[in-house]
């Protein structure tokens, strides 16, 4: 029996799908991190546990449409260690739509290794993700991250050799203290190890976080706006000679190798997320599960959902969605689509961008420029307010 809230979602429409799980472990919080994960291995054989019941509930759905990506993120999927592993690969393998095209698993350096390596491969998974953010042992100091400089090259070297359909290296930009010069000769380094996508992500300072609380007392200085945005426009430049394809605000890819599983989410077609905090979304329903690991776990003992919230929006919701979404990709945002001739302040909206040099417009779409892309969350609150009318 499918969960009453995908009463009101447009089943119909779904022709694949694709499943998130969210791996909750991390073996410390990094200094500016606010994503939900628990630093208690010893609860992780209790989470597979509630897992594998969650994937259970959701049979139903899992077993009526193929599954064509998977991505499991965390937290620190890559801690989780092999036996465990085994049994959610056991219990997706069983499903006769479990023939995935893209099975990503996000990986901290200090666990990759060959064995790890050819154990992820033996269980299907085409892309690892590693989280390096920087070779700079000041720099990663400063981010609290756990690894050191030598093991996250350790990991470029093992995984430039794998045979791995596609990987990914995520790189944080804007740290203070940090130079251009070593980042930018961090990105020339995964470049030279023929690294096929790159995710970028400026530093920010979020709640609930140990930068936050050092910058309320006085002892952390963010980088100003002049020197965050030379950075970007440093490394797109850098990205654009060097063949790469800029196809969402902060990830670049050669050709072929852009991450199917996240152009689900830009294109709003159909996912699954399963572990604490996962979302998901069917035409035209999202929901949510709960964000803690022991509600969670509760949940699923008494066979229940772990469900959050549920919300159905409205076609108008969805739509309006699409776009703004859109807008943050290569997709751009097209005229017709929205036809702006019904909106003429939209239209001019749009060409003050063009004038300011922040969209760029070709044919019937406008697409942001790398300025653009620096300011994208304004841009998108304007174009979004319009879009309403
Ligand atoms: S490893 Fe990733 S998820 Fe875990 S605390 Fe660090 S940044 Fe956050």
């Amino acid at each position: 029996m499918l969960p009453h809230w995908l009463e009101k979602a447009s089943l119909n429409t779904v022709q694949t799908l694709g499943l998130y799980i969210h791996v909750p472990f991390c073996r410390r919080a990094c200094h500016y991190c606010d994503f939900y994960f628990t630093p208690r291995a010893s609860l992780m054989e209790a989470y597979t546990e509630a897992l594998l019941h969650e994937i259970d509930l959701y049979g139903p759905l899992l077993e009526a449409f193929p599954i064509q990506t998977v991505f499991f993120g965390g937290g620190t999927p890559s801690w989780l260690p092999f036996h465990l592993w085994e049994r959610v690969f056991r219990k997706l393998s069983r499903f006769s739509t479990y023939a995935p095209t893209e099975v990503t698993i996000e990986a901290n350096p200090e666990d990759i290794s060959l064995q790890s390596l050819h154990f992820w491969q033996a269980h299907g998974v085409t892309r690892i993700s590693i989280g390096i953010q920087s070779f700079s042992p000041r720099v990663l100091r400063t981010l609290g991250r756990f690894h050191t400089p030598e093991a996250a090259y350790t990991a470029v070297e093992l995984l430039s050799a794998a045979s791995l359909s596609s990987w990914n290296a995520d790189l944080i930009f804007g740290v203070p203290g940090q130079s251009m010069e070593e980042f930018l000769s961090d990105i020339s380094f995964l470049a030279a190890h023929h690294i096929p996508h790159l995710s970028l992500y400026g530093l920010t300072i979020e709640e609930r976080t140990v930068l936050y609380k050092k910058v309320q007392r006085g002892r952390f200085v963010p980088v100003d706006d002049e020197l965050y945005d030379a950075f970007y426009h440093a490394a797109h430049g850098f990205l654009q000679e060097a063949g790469f394809i800029w196809y969402e605000i902060s990830n670049w890819a050669r050709p072929g190798h852009e991450c199917k599983h996240n152009w689900r989410y830009w294109r709003r077609e159909a996912y699954i997320g399963l572990g604490p905090s996962a979302h998901s979304f069917i035409p035209e329903v999202r929901w949510a599960n709960k964000r803690s690991l022991r509600a969670y776990l509760a949940s699923l003992e008494t066979g229940e959902y772990p469900l959050d919230f549920w919300e159905a929006l409205s076609a108008e919701e969805q739509q309006r969605e699409l776009w703004i979404t859109q807008f943050r990709t290569r997709l751009g945002i097209s005229l017709s689509e929205l036809r702006s001739e019904d909106r003429p302040a939209l239209y001019e909206s749009l060409e003050k961008m063009v004038a300011s040099g922040w969209i760029e417009k070709e044919g019937d779409r406008y697409r942001l420029t790398a300025a653009g892309a620096l300011i994208a969350n304004r841009l998108a609150l304007e174009l979004d307010s319009q879009v309403r009318v």
